[in-house]
């Protein structure tokens, strides 16, 4: 798989999530752009930065864009998925709280593992991500348990930029986000479909 053009995030889409994180649940999706050069793939080293104190762990389902999608409806939104990864949002926990919005904390070199592209299911909220730390379960959360669904989240990404093939939608974590340190591994799988697993070393 080639480097995505673009990687849109979306945050706070789980309500357990937001709630763990002291946040409410937001009226419309909220969302945010991890750079190209952050995306690494399975067995690279995610990288902990001298900045960071805290860099934390956020298993995602990944959606892959397969064609040229401009202001489209959420009922025109799945044919135009190419393909689902497993992702893994890593962020800079304590950055993210000084600073003001999240490029920094969310654009570290290393910070977005993309997995394999796996088969699109016919019901996309039967997806199951799971995130484990050395083989310890810390995430696990469906499609089903979306505060905006993927069909929801393409629309609505779609209405401010055109989402070019290729360009992949991280939807969001589910509760359990953790600190990950040097010698750790750390996996997101989305169950049956794709997995990433990496190893976390200090830069
Ligand atoms: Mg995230």
């Amino acid at each position: 798989m080639n480097r995505p053009g673009k990687v849109i995030c979306v945050g706070r889409n789980y309500a357990d999530h937001a709630k763990e994180l002291g946040n409410d649940v937001p009226k419309e999706p909220l969302i945010f752009l991890k750079p190209q050069s952050s995306v690494i793939w399975n067995g690279d080293a995610i990288l902990l930065p001298p900045q960071s104190n805290r860099v934390e762990h956020e298993g995602e389902i990944g959606v892959v864009i397969g064609r040229t999608v401009r202001r489209i409806s959420a009922d025109e939104a799945q044919a135009t998925i190419e393909s689902i990864v497993a992702a893994n949002d890593v962020t800079a926990r304590d950055l993210q709280k000084t600073d003001s919005q999240w490029t920094r904390c969310k654009g570290f070199d290393t910070f977005c593992p993309l997995g394999e592209p796996g088969a699109v299911p016919a019901d996309l909220s039967t997806l199951t991500v799971v995130t484990r730390v050395n083989g310890v379960e810390k995430q696990r959360a469906t499609g089903a348990d979306m505060v905006f669904s993927i069909p929801v989240l393409i629309s609505y990404v779609s209405h401010i930029m055109t989402i070019e093939p290729g360009d992949i939608i991280l939807t969001g974590t589910p509760a359990g986000i953790g600190i990950i340190s040097d010698g750790d591994e750390v996996e997101v799988e989305i169950v049956g479909v794709s997995r990433v697993k990496n190893p976390v070393k200090t830069l």
